[in-house]
């Protein structure tokens, strides 16, 4: 799809084409410095939670087909990006360069795996820059392989960033088509609120909540693979079939209690109806999360569940106090690596004022 959202310079407001666009250099063989130049856009991006995670038979594409409802809690990655030029006299790299800083930043890829970096390439081939290259700077909050959605959250924040830096002009709809290109859960990070996702996820529809919920969450010692806790929850469930205790997973519906409860704004009602198909799956990897959610069942959640594939434990509170009451409870527990308060919902992926590269 090269140059499928190519916008021209007079739409853009862009003087014209920039050097590197025409530079024949070759991206693979070439070492680089690169180093920013005082263009810069910054985005910031919410963390996912899912309240209800429906989970269907694997599909012979190998994916699931999900019912999910999404909810973008606040808690924020940043995503810097800034335009690269070579150090004077040196050969530059038509690349991308990725830093990271924060939570869990040695776990996180700085070559082309990084769903970041994957995502610059993708919207430069959209508007028909490519190759990329930008300078792409992550301050992680969100911890990483958590349940928590943080490597689409990156790569929504360098869509959203890029196609600031770069004046392309794509409206967020067309940034949530490249999105799903990316990941299952690119489009949610970009549009953040509360969501169902059907198919892998990727295919939203806005849900109606409302008022803010609170939250205390949990963050487990290591983290959990995506792609594990689904095979595993294959396994569980073939299990349970050839001992004659259920039928074989059945599409994923969605709860409509559970919408209600949104629509109600109680959190009293909210609670209960929490659900993940993937944490029967998630407990048998990390059998120590069942005294996490003990735990926070006993210090008054509403609602206790493993966001996504987890690790992540999620408590929803009565209000912001009863949230900060359990964050602090929790921490003292000890059944936790470290614990986080926050609110959802909150919007998807936006430019923030831009601050230099450190
Ligand atoms: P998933 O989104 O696959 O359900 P998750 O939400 O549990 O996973 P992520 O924080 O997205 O976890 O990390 C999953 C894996 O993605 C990590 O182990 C890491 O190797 C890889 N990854 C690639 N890019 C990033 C990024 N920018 N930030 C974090 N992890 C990344």
């Amino acid at each position: 799809m090269d140059g499928q959202f190519a916008r021209t310079a007079a739409e853009t407001g862009m003087s014209g084409a920039s050097t590197w666009l025409q530079s024949g250099y070759d991206r693979e063989v070439v070492i680089s410095v690169i180093r920013p130049t005082s263009a810069a856009a910054t985005a910031r991006v919410p963390a996912k939670i899912n309240l209800q995670l429906a989970v269907g038979p694997r599909r012979p594409d190998g994916y699931h087909s999900v019912v999910t409802v999404f909810h973008a809690l606040s808690l924020f990655d940043e995503v810097t990006v800034s335009e690269a030029v070579g150090s004077p006299g040196s050969q530059v790299a038509a690349h991308t360069e990725v830093t990271v800083t924060g939570e869990g930043a040695a776990q996180v890829p700085l070559d082309r795996s990084n769903l970041a970096a994957q995502a610059a390439e993708a919207l430069a081939k959209a508007v028909g820059r490519h190759p990329a290259v930008v300078r792409i700077d992550i301050r992680k909050r969100i911890p990483v392989a958590a349940g928590l959605a943080g490597g689409s959250a990156d790569a929504a924040a360098t869509l959203v960033a890029c196609n600031e830096l770069w004046k392309a002009g794509l409206s967020q709809r067309e940034l949530i088509e490249i999105g799903a290109g990316l990941g299952s859960d690119v489009p949610f990070a970009l549009a953040g609120g509360t969501a169902v996702g059907r198919g892998r996820g990727e295919q939203l529809t806005p849900a109606l909540a409302t008022g803010t919920f609170h939250w205390a969450l949990a963050f487990g010692l290591g983290g959990l693979s995506t792609a594990e806790v689904y095979a595993t929850c294959d396994r569980l469930r073939e299990a349970r079939v050839a001992a004659g205790e259920e039928g074989g997973a059945a599409e994923p519906e969605l709860s409509r209690p559970l919408m209600a409860a949104l629509r109600s704004g109680d959190p009293a009602k909210l609670g209960p109806l929490l659900s993940n198909d993937l944490q029967p799956a998630a407990l048998s990897l990390e059998p120590g999360l069942r005294r996490t959610l003990t735990a926070g069942r006993e210090y008054g959640a509403l609602g206790a569940i493993v966001s996504g594939s987890g690790p992540t434990c999620v408590f929803l509170a009565a209000n912001v106090a009863h949230a900060r009451e359990m964050a602090v409870a929790l921490t003292g527990a000890g059944v936790c690596r470290s614990v986080a308060r926050a609110s959802g919902p909150v919007p998807g992926a936006v430019t923030v004022k831009d601050r230099p590269p450190s």
